[in-house]
């Protein structure tokens, strides 16, 4: 599609907006201290966060986000980067951008190579025997079209894997390591396969990453050392991952047969989705906030990354409903192919490396839609400080924690040329239970929660992008 932006009049229609979704509870108690909003040291009431306390108050009597995830996750379905699906998803996205008030929506091209799943099943073949639900990681290869069946070399973790080393030639390993948290147990999605085939292992399964099972399997990336050869990769239950390590234990050896088929293209061209509120005295200065659209095949990416468009999409629509328009422009972006690799954050940094220099911050939600917390701030310290401030009335929905910390995959690139980057944080305790699963469906969606996300992100980036003094110039030096 087209690159550069088709600048519209702005549509007569409105999304009809309904009753409040959350609880009066909120709605009063929590709004009654944002009508006297002010910084924590109880200075009076600032221009700003008296426009905060307006935004949050219209976004928690609003269901806006919560009826436009549900066509997102029951309509259009999941997304797989570079996918059919994905196209249509970009299509829906801008439509309904166009539809529901942004003044300008575009696509941007993303190059990328495409993974699909084919055929999957597995079986264990001895000594008791039974049909192994799987699920293969992103980017695994195929087995030989028969298959393979091997024996099962059962391992808690890296160590154990080196210390029996020789023991794993010829065999299907497994790792059945405890949760340690997502940062360290997605390591062996990761990277368990070239691990294993380092030692001659014909294949790998791995525990599904989640710190909660009822039987579901979750995928994701995996990468492959290209020294090592290539064997195949997948997810089964922690249950499974338990029986057959226990089966291990006990000195016995237990076979499995799997196939798995896989389909790749290469050279496909994909898109992000952008959209504008524009600003109203200085355009040219740019907010950006997004989440990714991609989402793995399973599931219909409700909490990952549906969410994080909705939100942002959500906040920005709500300001320009609310005829709010802020000072800067507000620019939506919503990302493909997060999920292999950040290729649609990546591109858009490279399309607008020129104009990165006039974007006053980026922000990301893909934290799932969770109660919001507040926001990780990737800046200048001087900057985190204010943000700390300006955040501050947001305590009174839980949102008001700023800390110094990781902003987002997809606006990395941008960040990385100066530009301060802001993420979303949620209270998602219960996040793995659903990542990259097939549980991760809209029933799992909160509507209270998803409302309190969006005021967060909206009250915040409408003070950002209002601030007569650009966030950039918080910093005591431009990067
Ligand atoms: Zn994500
Ligand atoms: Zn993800």
């Amino acid at each position: 599609m087209d690159q550069h932006p088709r600048h519209q009049p702005r549509q007569a229609h409105r999304f009809e907006r309904r009753g409040a979704a959350v609880p009066a509870l909120l709605c009063a108690a929590a709004l009654a201290g944002l009508l006297v909003a002010a910084p924590v040291s109880g200075a009076p009431a600032t221009p700003l966060a008296a426009g905060m306390q307006r935004i949050v108050e219209a976004a928690l009597g609003d269901t806006y986000a919560y009826e436009r995830l549900g066509e997102l996750c029951d309509v259009v379905g999941p997304r797989l980067a570079g996918s059919p699906a994905m196209a249509r998803a970009v299509a829906w996205a801008a439509a309904t951008m166009e539809r529901d008030g942004f003044d300008a929506v575009w696509t941007e091209p993303v190059a990328l190579s495409c993974w699909m799943r084919g055929e999957e099943r597995a079986e264990v073949t001895g000594p008791a025997a039974w049909s192994l639900p799987l699920i293969g990681l992103g980017n695994s290869v195929s087995t030989p079209p028969e298959g393979l069946e091997a024996e099962v070399l059962a391992v808690r973790d890296w160590d154990e894997l080196e210390a029996r080393g020789d023991e794993a030639a010829g065999r299907i390993v497994l790792f059945d390591p405890p949760w340690e948290g997502y940062g360290k147990t997605v390591q062996y999605r990761t990277r368990g396969a070239s691990a294993a085939a380092g030692h001659g292992a014909v294949a790998c399964l791995i525990r599904s990453v989640t710190d909660y099972s009822l039987g579901t399997l979750h995928t994701g990336m995996m990468s492959y050392d290209d020294s090592l050869p290539r064997i195949p990769a997948a997810a089964i239950t922690v249950e499974d991952a338990g029986r057959l390590h226990r089966l291990c234990q006990r000195g016995l050896t237990p076979r499995v047969h799997l196939v798995m088929r896989e389909h790749r293209q290469d050279d496909v061209t994909s898109h992000n989705v952008i959209g504008e509120i524009r600003g109203r005295e200085n355009p040219d200065e740019i907010v950006l906030l997004g989440g990714h659209l991609d989402s793995w095949d399973v599931g219909t990416g409700a909490h990952d990354d549906g969410a994080g468009c909705i939100i942002t999409m959500a906040a920005a629509q709500l300001l320009a409903h609310l005829d709010l328009r802020p000072r800067r422009t507000l620019r939506v972006v919503l990302y493909e192919s997060e999920e292999f690799g950040g290729f649609g954050g990546r591109a858009y940094a490279e399309a607008h490396a020129g104009e990165l220099v006039r974007h006053v911050a980026a922000l990301e939600s893909d934290s799932g839609a969770f109660p919001p917390n507040g926001f990780s701030v990737r800046a200048d310290s001087l900057v985190t400080a204010y943000l700390r401030e300006l955040a501050a009335p947001l305590a009174e929905i839980g949102a008001g924690e700023v800390e110094s910390g990781w902003a987002g995959v997809d606006i990395g690139p941008s960040v990385e040329q100066g530009v301060p980057g802001l993420g979303l944080r949620t209270r998602n305790d219960g996040y793995f239970h659903y990542h990259h699963s097939p549980a991760d469906t809209f029933d799992k969606i909160d509507p209270e929660a998803l409302a309190r996300d969006v005021a967060a992100v909206a009250a915040l980036i409408w003070a950002v992008a209002e601030d007569p003094v650009s966030l950039r110039d918080r910093a005591p030096v431009h990067p």
